[in-house]
């Protein structure tokens, strides 16, 4: 088992309507050495890959992007949940339907932040049904760049998020990949990985 997996029986907290709760270390209070390691391991699987960019959409992904980043010695850009509908044609911009919240929000890039020269890793703390990372993909796309790899801290596997973003032939790497998680009686089980 890998740290982050052990953090999580350690302090994970299963809510009722497949929800896990990580605000103890992950994306409320954020324990930083682990937020650390995470970067040092996203940098790890993809360091055949040239990355230029490292990727995230606001809020809860924005520190293991940083830590990414760091890691990499590139620039990190996080898409902001856009306030206005009036959208300049400055800004790249995709529609993403949160999970946790359910309810839609038009997020944003600058076209100044991203080049067809590009090589993005994407990365955010949690991949359910792959709404959030679809919209990051569409814009990394929209701007002629490469999506060379994505980085997801915690995968719920029994969602459909990861078998699509699979198929459509993406890298995808999950730190912590959940099989199953019950509110009863908090048990989580994790999918196998030889990482
Ligand atoms: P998706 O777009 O893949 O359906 O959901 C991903 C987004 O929803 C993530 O950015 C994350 O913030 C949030 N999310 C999805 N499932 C969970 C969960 O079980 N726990 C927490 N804390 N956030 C989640």
């Amino acid at each position: 088992m890998n740290f982050l997996e052990q953090r999580i029986l350690k302090d994970g907290i299963v809510k009722e309507g497949n929800v896990l709760k990580v605000d103890s270390f992950l994306n409320h209070q954020m324990d930083v050495a682990l937020i650390d390691e995470i970067g040092k391991e996203f940098h790890r699987r993809f360091s055949d890959k040239e990355i230029t960019k490292v990727l995230t959409i606001e809020a809860s992904g924005i520190a293991i992007a940083y830590a990414a980043a760091r890691c990499f010695g590139v620039p990190m850009v996080f898409a902001k949940k856009a306030k206005s509908i009036n959208i300049d044609g400055d800004m790249y911009t995709a529609e993403v339907e949160s999970f946790t919240h359910k309810n839609k929000n038009k997020v944003i890039v600058s076209k100044k932040f991203l080049s067809p020269e590009d090589k993005v890793l994407i990365v955010d703390d949690f991949l359910a049904n792959g709404c959030a990372l679809q919209g990051l993909i569409s814009i990394t796309e929209a701007a002629g760049a490469e999506v060379a790899g994505i980085g997801i801290a915690i995968e719920k596997g029994f969602q459909y998020g990861g078998r699509s973003i699979r198929n459509l032939g993406y890298q995808l790497e999950s730190l912590a990949i959940v099989e199953s998680m019950d509110s009863e009686n908090g048990n989580v089980v994790f999918r196998a990985q030889d990482k």
